[in-house]
């Protein structure tokens, strides 16, 4: 969103300078060196409703460098693997009553159609589950998928955060049977590395491993950002597109009663296992798991949407900070993670391991909460020349790098 921000305002003839904490740019969609490939630290598909990344690679002269795939999905459901996502596998499906499934379908398929949401931020996602489905399929189905996510929050989850998800996905397919997504080649650094060397091309700066660590406010107007190192950046506007729990601190002292609203956006984290393999784990893009002896709701084979050399699964394990698990070695998540796939596909040996790599983040997810739409504060802060977002201010849409860049144009429109 930075980025995208940086680029759209040095567009305009603003000049630019972009603090950016890590040592590379794109956040979340940064790459890493794994094990000799270049890959997102976290897994990262397009939808085709990806808009504002389609404009931008556009933009930037990568018309054809996103590459659209017919995907598959699976769902691991006590001990077997189904196909899943479309209205024969539901139909299909193992130890669901067929009134539940047409009640599941049903709510599937009108969620695709639907788009006031206003309601639906109103009530649970558990209670919107029910209330269609019923409790039957919101055992089977969705429970564990909600609750290896948010744990004790899962409850307070909004429908509306939900319903966004399933509507992008579903509405990302050829037919009714055939989904549909998308990756850009070269992973998503392609695009953080173009929007980075346009900004500058276009005479911004980004300044790398140089986190904000106070608004300099004077007056009730922005007048900079000073950096960790005590270094001032002096400016007219500012807009801030770190993470929402980092921003109160940002405020500090004098102007901590701005912060609160800030600090009242809950998020989850994410420790997210990645493992490089000489054999396919499954033919599935993507496979739910709602399966008491896995503790994960599903795993991403990303080698089954990007073709690479070997074959590549991201485990993500979501949970709040303060669960015991976060606090777990490196080791014991890779450990774990490489059992469960070798329960997934009892043919995966340990020699069929070619390397594993950890990520983790403290703020992945927001959890968008019964009543969310009230508690986001406007992007455009009461502080003259301030704008503070990140990804949960385009709620109901769920984080994603398109919807990050719609904001981030909307922000530079507002200079
Ligand atoms: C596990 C996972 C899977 C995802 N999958 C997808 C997907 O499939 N498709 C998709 O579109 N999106 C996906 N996303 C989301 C996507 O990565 C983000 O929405 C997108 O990167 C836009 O993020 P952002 O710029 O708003 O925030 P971020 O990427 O979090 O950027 C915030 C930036 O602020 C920097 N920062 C933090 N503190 C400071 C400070 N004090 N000073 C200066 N800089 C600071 C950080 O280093 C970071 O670069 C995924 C995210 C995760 C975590």
């Amino acid at each position: 969103m930075g980025l995208a921000a940086a680029y759209q305002a040095v567009k305009k003839g603003y000049q630019v300078e972009v603090l950016e904490a890590d040592d590379r740019p794109g956040g979340m969609a940064a790459h890493f060196d794994f094990d000799g490939l270049s890959l997102e630290r976290f897994y990262h598909f397009c939808c085709l409703s990806d808009t504002d990344t389609l404009e931008l690679l556009d933009e930037l002269g990568m018309n054809g460098a996103m590459k659209w795939v017919s995907t598959k999905m699976g769902y691991y459901l006590d001990g077997r693997l189904i196909r899943w996502g479309d209205p024969v596998s539901l139909l299909l499906a193992p130890g669901i009553d067929i009134v539940t499934k047409v009640r599941y379908g049903i709510q599937m398929f009108t969620s695709t159609k639907r788009s006031d949401w206003e309601r639906l931020d109103k009530i649970s996602a558990r209670d919107w589950f029910t209330g269609w489905s019923g409790e039957k399929a919101y055992d089977r189905l969705w429970r564990r998928l909600m609750e290896l996510k948010f744990y004790e929050l899962s409850d307070e989850v909004s429908a509306a955060w939900i319903w966004q998800r399933i509507k992008r996905i579903g509405n990302s397919r050829k037919s009714l049977f055939e989904e549909q997504l998308g990756y850009i080649e070269g992973g998503t650094e392609t695009l953080m590395n173009a929007l980075a060397a346009a900004i500058e091309e276009k005479g911004g700066t980004i300044r790398y491993s140089k986190p904000a660590a106070e608004f300099i406010i004077e007056d009730g107007a922005i007048k900079g950002v000073r950096a960790a190192d005590g270094e001032v950046f002096e400016a007219e506007n500012v807009i801030s597109t770190i993470p929402t729990p980092y921003v109160p601190a940002l405020f500090g002292e004098a102007h901590a009663d701005l912060a609160a609203p800030y600090e009242a956006i809950r998020n989850v984290g994410v420790v997210c296992v990645l493992h490089k393999l000489k054999k396919p784990v499954t033919d599935n893009f993507w496979v739910n798991i709602s399966d008491a002896n896995f503790e994960i709701p599903g795993i991403v084979e990303f080698s089954n949407l990007r073709p690479l050399e070997d074959h590549v699964v991201y485990v993500p394990y979501y949970m709040p900070q303060t669960n015991e698990k976060f606090g777990w070695s490196d080791e014991a998540f890779i450990n774990q993670s490489f059992g469960y796939l070798q329960s997934l596909n009892p043919e995966i040996e340990r020699d069929d391991l070619l390397a594993s790599h950890v990520a983790r983040l403290r703020y992945a997810q927001p959890v968008c909460e019964v009543g969310f739409a009230d508690m986001i504060p406007d992007h455009v802060t009461p502080v003259a020349g301030l704008q503070i977002a990140d990804t949960c201010f385009y709620y109901p849409e769920d984080r994603g790098v398109s919807e990050s860049a719609k904001l981030a144009k909307k922000m530079v429109d507002v200079l």
